[in-house]
């Protein structure tokens, strides 16, 4: 039960924050996330906590590129299991992909924990617990390297919602498809990413999962024009562009 009284103004964005504060209780979560998450609130405040229209072409874009992928996979942090477990393997299974469990501060007692926790949502295999299928991405130089041999090292589409941007970038350079989700329009993950769904993950998962339902029936050429017309860098732009005029219009009173 939730501890946010119902009439509260920000009672969604703190029953938010209570997701993550259970989920860094129960050792899903690390402090750094608890911080990471801040920063993409203030994003989502300018934003108007809304998906916009550009959120959902990208969302758009980003279901038509995993529904026409081979291999495509979700990488599943600390976070994103506390915030969306059940949207997660919703989501996988709509569109035919691999959960991975994927940490930027890495542990197995952590891994094992994500895991279990997506388990307990209806997730069948989860990827990436522990060192027997473990290989490392040669572009990065930290623990952060370690990816799953049968998932992100052999997929062709990767969902890295909440990512850093080194490792966006050196997915990129191993040749995968990178769609990202991320508040902020700046960030290198957003500008490295194929498709940045500039979101909060709370509501773009939802949506990711009506969308999958409404256009999995399409067919692949339509599928591929979706993903085609898509252009991350214009809409990364229209983004930005949109939060300002946001504050133009609340500075003008
Ligand atoms: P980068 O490494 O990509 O340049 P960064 O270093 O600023 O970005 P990180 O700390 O690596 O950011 O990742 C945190 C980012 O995740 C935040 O800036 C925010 O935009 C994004 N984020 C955090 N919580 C959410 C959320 N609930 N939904 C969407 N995005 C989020
Ligand atoms: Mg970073």
């Amino acid at each position: 039960m939730s501890r946010v009284p119902k009439a509260h103004p920000r009672a969604e964005s703190l029953r938010v924050r209570e997701r993550l504060v259970d989920g860094f209780k129960s050792g899903l979560v690390v402090p750094e996330g608890l911080t990471a998450h801040g920063r993409g609130e203030a994003f989502d405040y300018i934003l108007g906590e809304r998906t916009s229209k550009f959120a959902r072409s990208a969302i758009e874009a980003a279901v038509a590129e995993m529904l026409l992928a081979e291999r495509p996979v979700i990488s599943v942090n600390g976070n994103v299991a506390a915030l969306v477990p059940a949207e997660i393997v919703t989501l996988a299974k709509l569109v035919g992909a691999k959960i991975e469990v994927n940490l930027f501060h890495g542990s197995n007692r952590r891994e094992v924990a994500i895991a279990k926790y997506l388990r307990k949502h209806g997730a069948e295999d989860v990827f990436g617990v522990g060192s027997k299928f473990a290989t490392r991405i040669p572009e990065i130089n930290s623990n952060r390297r370690k990816v799953d041999r049968r998932g992100i090292a052999a997929s062709d589409v990767v969902l890295i919602p909440l990512e850093d941007g080194d490792r966006a970038m050196a997915l990129r350079k191993l040749g995968k498809r990178v769609i990202a989700i991320d508040l902020n329009p700046m960030s290198r993950t957003a500008r490295a990413a194929d498709i940045a769904i500039v979101d909060n993950i709370t509501r773009a998962l939802p949506l990711m999962i009506e969308t999958a339902k409404s256009i999995s029936q399409k067919p692949r050429e339509k599928l591929q024009k979706i993903m085609e017309k898509f252009d991350n860098n214009a809409n990364l732009k229209a983004s930005l562009r949109f939060m300002l005029e946001r504050l133009e219009n609340l500075s003008r009173g």
